[in-house]
């Protein structure tokens, strides 16, 4: 099944303020040569009744919603990676193999949970789907298929909260009518090529002859076209370990500059953390912590260390001294706090942890 999250940006901005749900919501990348210079990164599905869509100019954006109350955020990356890491958490946890395939969407392979059955991943599907809305209070689209290929189509069928399954002797009747544009590697340019040879659905491509493909895409593409066109596709479910940070957040019960409610909090999330190094067997030799103030400001500050971290008193102890060291710096309060570690390796048996912490280099 492929899992993806529903406007992710946007609706990761819904989680942390409830408040703007019922209005449209519009995360933009600002290029900050002007005011408003720029584009829309992601809508919520309010905004796009209006016509706003990812990748337009955010000026196009505010002339679309005039005189609406909309709301414009800009991107917040590290608090949309933090919300990935407990999704994929999640998801992780359901699968027999795993792959990631962007910041919230995966591919889990879930043949030997079900022993192959539909209804089963089906209902799978909803668990996960319950999990992610009563837990991170997300919505997502699940497709399940006989391999990748349906399954990334599939999710793209039905959106948003959409489940959509197609079975093995389902899939020439799903995708023969869909337009070519559908499958993975037809883009704008080849389904305007696709189109002049009259290949205008993916029904179209299927009948159409695979060696006048190849003469006209050259032999590998030529192929996949054809295969992909009928539905075959036997790419595994593959684990890319490429996580390379853990971060969380918190905001505080109350602005303050004092050092021991602050680490109250840190070493909650430290502790966190933690436990998921433990759990993917990895280890760190950077540690950071992120600060916004009372003005709203945000800071971060880091250390990197010689050999990794494996223990949660060094991870602590760090943090503790990075936070003692930014105070010094400030006169204001803090308002939300975070850790993070990155510069993640594999866990080696033999290591000497503490000496790590004696060798620290500020950086
Ligand atoms: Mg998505």
């Amino acid at each position: 099944m492929l899992v993806d999250l529903d406007y992710f940006y946007a609706q990761a901005e819904e989680t942390r303020n409830p408040s703007i749900r019922d209005k449209p919501v519009v995360v933009c990348v600002y290029s900050g040569r002007s005011e408003d210079s720029g584009a829309v990164s992601t809508a919520n599905y309010i905004a796009r009744k209006y016509g706003v869509r990812s990748g337009i100019p955010i000026f196009q954006a505010k002339k679309k919603l005039e005189n609406v109350n909309a709301v414009f955020l800009p991107v917040d990356d590290a608090f949309y990676e933090e919300i990935s890491e407990r999704i994929m958490a999640i998801l992780r946890s359901h699968a027999d193999r795993f792959e990631q395939t962007g910041i919230d969407e995966a591919f889990l392979d879930v043949t030997e949970k079900t022993g192959g059955d539909f209804q089963e991943a089906k209902k799978l599907a909803q668990a996960i789907k319950n999990e992610l809305k009563t837990r991170l209070a997300l919505t997502s689209s699940i497709g399940i298929g006989p391999n990748k290929l349906i399954a990334k189509i599939a999710a793209d069928n039905q959106k948003p909260d959409g489940l959509t399954i197609i079975e093995s002797e389902q899939v020439e009747a799903f995708l023969s009518p869909l337009p070519v544009g559908r499958l993975i590697g037809v883009g704008t340019k080849t389904r305007e090529k696709m189109q002049t040879l009259g290949i205008n659905t993916i029904g179209d491509l299927a009948k159409y002859d695979v060696q006048k493909l190849i003469s006209i895409f050259g032999k590998v593409l030529g192929v996949y076209f054809h295969d992909a066109s009928l539905g075959l596709d036997d790419a595994p479910v593959q684990e890319k370990n490429e996580v390379e940070s853990f971060s969380r957040i918190s905001t505080l019960k109350e602005d303050t500059r004092d050092l021991s409610s602050i680490l109250e909090r840190t070493n909650q999330l430290c502790n966190e953390i933690y436990n998921v190094t433990l759990q993917q067997k990895l280890v760190f030799k950077t540690v950071g912590i992120s600060v916004v103030l009372n003005d709203m400001s945000v800071h971060t500050r880091s250390r990197t260390l010689e050999t990794p971290v494996d223990n949660v008193e060094v991870l602590e102890e760090i943090v503790k001294e990075l936070f003692e060291k930014f105070l010094s710096e400030t006169v204001l309060e803090a308002r939300r706090v975070g850790v993070k570690v990155s510069n993640l390796v594999k866990e080696q048996k033999s290591q000497k942890q503490i000496t790590s912490f004696f060798n620290a280099t500020p950086n």
